[in-house]
């Protein structure tokens, strides 16, 4: 059966699509949530991406009529590389992540992978490049097997769990008294927000993008069940290109780039080490978090 966005957001999502003003529309939504087979205004002959360069040249965005949150982003993504977004709270982040995500468009500017603009990727095809993660998790009425089945639709039961086993959530979920039949989201089991997590984990493992933006909001889940966490995260993040939004110090550390962001712009590009030795913002930062001068750690 296909699933159309408005049978998979349940009301508390249609709240929050709401409260942000359809600035994140039907569209976005359904590029966020990684849906497929929702019908939207892209072109239906599908361009291919000749390898998986991921860069943003000169992106402005605006989620206002003339009210700029970026100004001129250009951003060239290795494959394979890691590189963190680090900025104060307000600076675009997370914005830039989503447009990197191809889930907004630029307003003006590009956003491309393999050459080719990420607005003109069908969803199907753009899931296989580039997702988001965040902590916003989204369990949706049905059962668990829907739930991943966003992802792909054609995924056999063997690739969902193969999935869920390289989260770490195939125990828990063959312990649901109907396993994969198991239904969850409103109305349904309960699942805790570590176990969303996974399953939203699980869900990016079947649609096997070769980069993902990681925006983590601050955590909802507690010390414990974020350890845990952290290994499904590991195994997912393995062997992709990486861009992480960095609210923790180590993140930054271990990228091989750190870009940071302020008011809309990249003020700084580079590795950790050059960044720290330019004492800049990044430098201040980095101090700052760690309450030492502008020395690098061991
Ligand atoms: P960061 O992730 O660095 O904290 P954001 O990308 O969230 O920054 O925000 C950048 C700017 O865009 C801020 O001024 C913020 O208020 C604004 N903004 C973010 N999301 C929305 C939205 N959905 N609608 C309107 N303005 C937004
Ligand atoms: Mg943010």
């Amino acid at each position: 059966a296909t699933l159309y966005a408005q049978q998979l957001i349940d009301p508390l999502d249609r709240f929050l699509m709401w409260t942000d003003e359809l600035q994140v529309g039907a569209a976005s939504m359904a590029r966020l949530l990684g849906v497929a087979n929702v019908p939207d205004d892209r072109e239906a002959t599908p361009a291919r991406p000749s390898g998986e360069l991921l860069e943003a040249s000169d992106v402005r965005y605006a989620y206002r009529p003339g009210r700029d949150v970026l100004h001129g982003v250009s951003l060239t993504i290795q494959p394979g590389e890691r590189l963190a977004m680090v900025g104060p709270s307000g600076a675009g982040k997370s914005t830039l992540g989503r447009l990197l995500a191809g889930i907004h468009g630029p307003r003006t500017g590009s956003v491309a992978v393999g050459g080719v603009p990420l607005v003109d990727l069908p969803l199907d095809d753009l899931r296989g490049h580039v997702a988001l993660v965040t902590q916003e998790h989204h369990v949706f009425k049905g059962s668990v097997r829907d739930n991943l089945l966003i992802a792909r639709p054609d995924a056999s039961d063997q690739a969902v769990l193969k999935a869920l086993e390289a989260v770490d959530a195939l125990d828990w979920v063959l312990g649901l008294p109907s396993g994969l039949e198991a239904e969850v989201g409103s109305g349904g089991i309960a699942v805790s927000p570590a176990q969303a997590q996974q399953l939203a984990l699980a869900r990016l493992v079947l649609a096997d993008p070769h980069t993902l933006v990681l925006d983590e909001a601050t955590s909802l889940i507690d010390p414990r069940a974020a350890r845990h966490l952290e290994r499904s995260l590991a195994a997912v993040l393995e062997g992709r290109t990486v861009i992480a939004i960095a609210h923790r110090l180590y993140t930054a550390h271990d990228a091989d780039r750190v870009a940071v962001v302020e008011d809309g712009r990249i003020t700084e590009l580079g590795p950790h080490e050059e960044l720290v030795e330019e004492g800049g913002s990044y430098a201040a930062l980095w101090s700052s978090w760690h309450g030492t001068p502008t020395t690098t750690p061991s």
